[in-house]
């Protein structure tokens, strides 16, 4: 039996791990010692990773629409219809007709390709992926603030902080090696501060719980600011050093009083306060949050209060400190740092900056279109008003993890030409013309790059099944067929590229990724990586504070409860893999609605019951599950399960900033099904 070295396929936490391959097949998986995220250990879904890679249902041919259904096709045929049918619409309707949503599962070197693809083959900025609608904030946030919308600190350095606030993030589900770390950070001493309406199994571990209302996040942290600065708990000497703007936010930050917290939040004034004296007072405080936090309205403004929290206390560029995004998928920092977002080029140049611009029509020797394009839901939009008419997807499921699925639905079914590269049939290769099979991580060489910006190898460990190939080799065939040269003869050739084009890849080489990776930003060959960024300074001079305010709350008397949607242990993204593994499947295997006793009681349901949950966008019927871990007034649905598809209700209400839809807070009703 061989073991190959490789990168665990589904959360951002990026382990390190083994897959067993006998006889060309692989049959089990197994974490690395040596790895230092993994430590020798993996969460249940790491240890099941490859069981999915020989399920029957793989795509193994690709198929093309004839007469309104999918047959065989060749890869020749689908390729050049692709080819066509994107360059008759170009010539028809412009370039900014046409869109690629890339893939956060795909590799970096896949990524790359497919914006390559989208900018200068297409000739437009329209190309952008699931961060859109889980780190756009962050980007956008972060950046503002520190510079870099990346993780500041590796997750071992949370073993060496004194308080660790965990905020919209249900770590032990989504991203257990980050909660493996944090418990043992708890288990040395740390205080572990958990804000989270739900009752998580994170919440009930942390020495200090807080349950705000939905929506409610810039209220509770200016809250624990303004606490911070009358027990004079700053850093004023890292403000005075190192940020600006600071006296804007403490002006602001007075109105909320723990009473006034209360008052917004729900949270007892007197818990907040515990939470405030053990974050101020920690010499070593770090912020970890997800999606709870930016999968809002008002999400950038959330992540820029945190950001005010960890600068003001001078918790950031030392061990034990930082902010922690944690990225869902393994791979949805690198799409986003191989520019798959429709304003920057890789490594987050601008495309409407004029030297930015020529660098990349230098490197990639052709003209590129100077205006950002259009976001994920946007161009949702603008395919249902006949405006975007040509798509690719990669790997991406809109059908289930897009909000307002109905809309959706109307979108791509409007579309006169769409192509999706898949592993497995899905909710949306269902509507495509042209379905192109790919490899799955085991069976592709190329690179991922984890939440805490550690670029690491991924490595074929067995062949595609039937014609499935890598889809760095379908992008370059793409391009060729689209008169941009494309002529890589492996993976490592493009990371080359990646390298020259991309300043914080540039000493980023398959040579010198061992079983550690390297972690951008590695601007030359020499440079050992960066593992704590903004140690001595700031990529934009100093760190900058933001006067956020809580934004108005609208009740709706129609809804009187408040929706949030999640993930589960078993199950991961829109379930196109976990729910192809038998023993993730078996532990939850279909979705429920949770609902808090005191509201079912109400409502006359018992668990079991089938209600329809009901909002402004959309039903669904769904099995009432009773628990507490939902406070009253708040429901919450897993988004995994196409039968019960939890987008069904969500809207396209999105955050002015990074344009991320507030999936976390829908006003619903609930009633028993006929
Ligand atoms: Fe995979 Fe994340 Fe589990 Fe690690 S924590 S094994 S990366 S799912």
């Amino acid at each position: 039996m061989e073991k190959i070295a490789t990168i665990c396929v589904y959360c951002g936490c990026g382990c390190g791990l083994f897959l067993h391959v006998e006889d060309g097949r692989i049959v089990g998986a197994s974490p690395s010692p040596a790895h230092p995220v993994s430590r020798g250990r993996l969460c249940v879904k790491g240890w099941l990773a490859a069981d999915f890679v020989h399920h029957p249902d793989r795509l193994k041919t690709p198929l093309v629409r004839k007469g309104g259904r999918m047959v065989r096709g060749s890869w020749d045929e689908v390729l050049s219809l692709t080819a066509r049918r994107f360059k008759e619409i170009r010539e028809e309707s412009g370039p900014d007709a046409l869109a690629v949503l890339t893939s956060a599962k795909g590799t970096n070197e896949e990524n790359y390709l497919l914006a390559k693809l989208a900018r200068a083959a297409l000739k437009t900025n329209n190309v952008d992926h699931v961060a859109r609608l889980c780190h756009a904030p962050s980007v956008a946030g972060l950046g503002f603030a520190l510079g870099s919308g990346g993780m500041t600190n590796p997750i071992r350095s949370l073993l060496s902080s004194g308080a660790i606030l965990v905020t919209g993030s249900n770590t032990t589900e989504q991203h257990p090696l980050v909660a493996a770390h944090i418990l043992e950070a708890q288990s040395r001493g740390a205080t572990l501060i958990v804000v989270d309406p739900r009752r998580t199994q994170m919440a009930q571990l942390a020495d200090i719980h807080l349950a705000p209302r939905l929506g409610t996040d810039v209220s509770w942290t200016n809250g624990i600011l303004n606490l911070i600065i009358d027990l004079g708990l700053v850093d004023e000497d890292f403000i005075i050093k190192r940020t600006e703007g600071f006296s804007a936010l403490k002006d602001l930050v007075v109105q909320y009083t723990p009473v006034e917290v209360e008052r917004i939040t729900g949270i007892p004034s007197g818990d907040l306060e515990k939470a405030a004296v053990a974050f101020g007072e920690a010499d070593r405080a770090a912020v970890v949050y997800a999606m709870g936090t930016t999968q809002h309205s008002c999400g950038t403004d959330n992540v820029l209060a945190l950001a005010n929290l960890v600068l003001a206390t001078g918790n950031v560029g030392r061990d034990g400190t930082g902010i922690y995004p944690l990225r869902g998928h393994q791979n949805v920092q690198g799409a986003c740092d191989m520019g798959a977002l429709p304003s920057v080029y890789p490594g987050y140049q601008k495309v409407e900056d004029p030297a930015a611009r020529e660098r990349m029509e230098a490197a990639w020797g052709t003209d590129l279109p100077a205006e950002p394009g259009l976001t994920a839901v946007e161009m949702m939009e603008a395919a249902e008003e006949g405006r975007l008419k040509g798509v690719y997807i990669s790997g991406e499921n809109p059908m289930i993890s897009y909000p307002d699925r109905d809309q959706v639905m109307r979108a791509l079914s409007s579309l006169e030409f769409l192509a999706v590269a898949d592993i497995f049939p899905t909710e949306t290769t269902a509507l495509a013309d042209v379905v192109l099979p790919v490899a799955s991580f085991a069976e592709k060489d190329g690179t991922f790059t984890s939440t805490e910006r550690r670029v690491q190898r991924v490595r074929r460990a067995a062949s595609p099944p039937g014609e499935a190939r890598p889809e760095v080799e379908v992008a370059a065939d793409l391009l060729r067929r689209l008169g941009v040269d494309a002529d890589y003869a492996s993976p490592e050739e493009v990371m080359a590229e990646i390298s020259s084009v991309t300043p914080s890849y540039g000493g980023i080489s398959y040579q010198r990724l061992g079983i550690s990776g390297l972690s951008w930003p590695c601007p030359s060959r020499d440079h050992p990586g960066t593992e704590i960024l903004h140690q001595g300074s700031f990529p934009i001079g100093r760190g900058r504070f933001s006067a956020v305010e809580q934004q108005e709350l609208a009740e709706d008397l129609d809804y009187p409860l408040l929706l949030t949607t999640g993930r589960s242990l078993f199950h991961f993204h829109t379930g196109t893999m976990t729910r192809r593994t038998h023993l993730l499947d078996r532990e939850r295997p279909k979705a429920a609605v949770d609902i808090n006793p005191a509201d079912a009681a109400a409502l006359g349901v018992r668990s079991g019951t089938m209600v329809v949950v009901e909002s402004a966008t959309g039903s669904l019927e769904i099995e009432a599950r009773l628990t507490e871990e939902v406070p009253v007034g708040t429901v919450y649905i897993p988004f995994h399960f196409a039968e019960a598809p939890a987008n069904q209700l969500t809207a396209r209400t999105l955050d002015p900033t990074s344009k991320i839809p507030g999936l976390k807070r829908t006003p619903v009703r609930i009633r028993r099904a006929e």
